[in-house]
């Protein structure tokens, strides 16, 4: 029992740490202040499309998606 407790704390700790890829709607040439946090890039894609259509009415085209690829930070 006591370990199962030690090894969940250890988990928790290393989910603290873990980076997270961050997108800056400005980045990507809106006049808007939304930052998208996500674990992965693919993740950070679907949020940032998801972004676009709800708030921005856009969608995102694959050419959209690639450059929003190179603009994903790591925090
Ligand atoms: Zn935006």
């Amino acid at each position: 029992m006591q370990c199962f407790i030690i090894l969940t704390v250890n988990n928790y700790k290393l989910k603290t740490k873990k980076i997270m890829k961050t997108l800056h709607c400005s980045d990507a040439g809106f006049d808007c202040k939304a930052v998208i946090h996500a674990d992965t890039d693919e993740e950070v894609l679907t949020q940032a499309a998801d972004h676009a259509r709800t708030v921005h009415g856009t969608s995102v085209t694959p050419e959209m998606a690639e450059q929003i690829k190179t603009l994903i930070r790591e925090e």
